[in-house]
């Protein structure tokens, strides 16, 4: 069983988030969706409002996903769940520099065990961030575009609660 772990922030869950998802349920039997637990980054949804978005969105695809938080280091997670496969999104080349450090770490981290996998962001969503999002439900623009229209009420209710 190829278990793999998609590891983020997801504040919250976009379109671009989305589809890496369908993608790697085509090279994992499992995948588990870790929302990470970041005391020192300062989110606008809460750890288990994360979840429950990710959870509304890939319910279709029953057990074949989990969502889970975790904190503290990827590899005590992977190694804890079974997993040995790390999947991570690239966008942008500054992505990738940034990444290929995390995959080699991980990888040496792990004695060999893990191994990172990229998967490159679809076009139309390359330049699509969770903070883009966020931005665009500050100044009030359509969110139909970033998240799916069934959360888009949800952050655009957030971002009035935290304008005030
Ligand atoms: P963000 O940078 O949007 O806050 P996260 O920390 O939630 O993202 O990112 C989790 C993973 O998803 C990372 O590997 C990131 O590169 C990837 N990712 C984020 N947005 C996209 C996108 N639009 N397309 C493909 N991958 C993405």
């Amino acid at each position: 069983m190829k278990i793999g772990v998609y590891a983020g922030s997801f504040d919250p869950i976009t379109k671009g988030h989305f589809d890496v998802i369908k993608k790697s349920l085509k090279i994992t039997d499992k995948l588990i969706v870790a929302v990470m637990n970041n005391a020192n980054k300062k989110c606008w949804f809460s750890l288990e409002e994360r979840k429950e978005l990710i959870k509304m969105l890939t319910n279709e695809f029953g057990e074949k996903i989990e969502v889970k938080s975790f904190d503290g280091l990827l590899i005590d997670f992977m190694k804890e769940h079974n997993a040995e496969i790390i999947i991570r999104g690239l966008r942008a080349v500054s992505d990738y520099e940034y990444e290929l450090g995390y995959a080699f770490v991980n990888h040496d981290l792990s004695d060999g065990e893990v191994d990172t996998i990229f998967i490159p962001a679809a076009r139309e969503y390359m330049y699509l961030s969770s903070s883009a999002v966020r931005e665009a439900a500050t100044v009030g623009a359509r969110l139909d575009i970033f998240v799916d229209t069934k959360i888009a009420d949800i952050v655009k209710n957030k971002a009035k609660n935290i304008k005030g």
